[in-house]
């Protein structure tokens, strides 16, 4: 160890030794250089001048923030005194007064409230914009919400901490009960809500623009599908997809069929509801040649962004009978709602069939029903149909053959009535897809039988 060493060793054993008592600190020079390195900021030391006093409803606390610069808004809103948004302002003014006449005055740099930016100034206004707009559409219920910038939302949180009263109400809720306040008195028949709104209205508080959402309307219903040849929604062209006005294959509509049950249904109802489209769910579908009766399949139809509401459902049900010229027949129609849709598509109802078949060879009829009766109460193990197996996944389901009735033969011609689990493949109950439903009418027969027609009866649920 050198000499030098040493010495520093024990310059470091006095500092240790020494306490604050002590006349030598080693740490004394540094104190005031941590005042000196502080930044003064001219605001903040005006700030500190006004937290020596108490907070609203103190007078103290309400000279401040009269001489902040708060508006008559939130003078009433951070008073910590009873008010409501129809006598705020007037209440604010009062407050201001007895603080100017305390010789409290508003700092002459300030140009705005410093709380909401001049915000509750402009509410009538707003509220009169709102509602000339919300005036093209019909509603009963509205659900408001606001946006802030959240460096305004943080600013303000930290004011009001400050110099606003215990308890005083956030920017952005007191801006909502405010314009709640104002719209209340201006919209005629309607209610705000707090949720399932048919309107939501959003208003960005820096623009001031409100951005309207019409929410979608739900009806429920029944249909039938009289003649084959349409498919249950719309369906592009196969061609174009559907894109660029349609091509020469679609003749320009863009779509592989003319109609569906969705359009039948949807656009008179689009139309009356004066809607922007339409989206349409069922309870399963039938294949396009297909029809389907009794008493129909349950569906929803959703109306988006509709501007009319309210209508008489008997009415609808009528325009759209009425419209269809006997394709399409809806009943049972009433108001739904969106959680209904997964319902509708969650339920696994049984089906009733009637179908007609065509047997390919010689076949006695006694023979014919015998095998047909035979495979009611059966659990069918079918492969998925060759016709669908570009869009399902290729795998055995079982499914099972609830009943079978009303079987009866003509010539080389069978029918029968059978009522199947959800998601059976009844075409291939009949003629068995070459091998991949087993057992099948045709496989018992041993003979090719083919589907001439197929409707649905019934679809038991509700
Ligand atoms: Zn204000
Ligand atoms: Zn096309």
């Amino acid at each position: 160890m050198s000499k030098e060493e040493d010495k520093e060793d024990e310059d470091w054993s006095n500092y240790a030794s020494a306490g604050y008592g002590s006349a030598y600190d080693p740490w004394a020079d540094l104190v005031p250089l941590e005042e000196e390195e502080e930044e003064v900021d001219d605001y903040d030391l005006e700030l500190d001048e006004f937290m020596i006093s108490s907070p609203p409803p103190s007078d103290d606390g309400l000279d401040n923030l009269v001489r902040l610069g708060a508006c008559n808004y939130c003078i009433a809103r951070l008073s910590g005194k009873l008010f409501t948004w129809d006598d705020a302002e007037q209440i604010g003014a009062s407050l201001r007064d007895a603080s100017i006449n305390r010789g409290a005055n508003k700092d002459e740099n300030v140009e705005y409230c410093p709380f909401c930016e001049d915000l509750f100034v402009d509410i009538e206004t707003i509220a009169n914009q709102v509602v000339e707009q919300l005036s093209k559409f019909e509603f009963k219920k509205l659900q408001l919400g606001a946006h802030f910038a959240k460096d305004q939302v943080v600013s303000e949180d930290d004011l009001r901490t400050q110099f606003g009263a215990t308890g005083s109400q956030a920017l952005k809720s007191a801006f909502n009960d405010a314009l709640s306040n104002q719209l209340s008195k201006k919209l005629d028949g309607a209610e705000l809500v707090k949720e399932q709104p048919e309107v939501m209205l959003l208003i960005d508080t820096l623009t001031l623009e409100p951005a309207i959402e019409l929410r979608s309307l739900y009806l429920y219903g029944r249909y039938c599908k009289l003649e084959r040849g349409i498919p249950q929604t719309r369906w592009p062209c196969r061609a174009c997809k559907g894109r660029d006005g349609g091509c020469e294959s679609c003749e320009g509509t863009g779509q592989q069929y003319s109609t569906s049950v969705q359009d039948q249904i949807g656009e008179p109802l689009r139309a009356a509801f004066d809607a922007r489209d339409t989206a349409f769910h069922g309870m399963g579908r039938e294949d396009i040649d297909v029809r389907c009766l009794g008493r129909g399949r349950p569906f929803v139809v959703e109306m988006k962004g509709p501007k009319r509401r309210y209508a008489d459902l008997v009415e609808m049900t009528e325009l759209v009978n009425s419209t269809s010229g006997g394709r399409v027949e809806i009943s049972e129609l009433r108001p739904s709602r969106r959680s209904e849709v997964a319902r509708i598509k969650g339920t696994d109802a049984e089906k009733s069939y009637t179908i007609r078949f065509k047997i390919e060879g010689e076949c006695d009829p006694t023979k014919v029903e015998e095998t047909i009766a035979s495979l009611e109460g059966v659990t069918l193990e079918q492969q998925t149909p060759q016709r669908v197996a570009h869009r399902r996944a290729d795998k055995v389901r079982h499914r099972k053959v609830v009943s079978i009735t009303n079987i009866s033969t003509e010539g080389n011609e069978a029918q029968m009535n059978v009522r199947v689990e959800s998601g059976t493949y009844v075409k291939e109950l009949v003629h068995s897809d070459e091998g991949r439903t087993i057992p099948s009418v045709a496989g018992l027969l041993e003979l090719p039988c083919e589907v001439i027609w197929l409707d649905v009866n019934d679809v038991h649920a509700d």
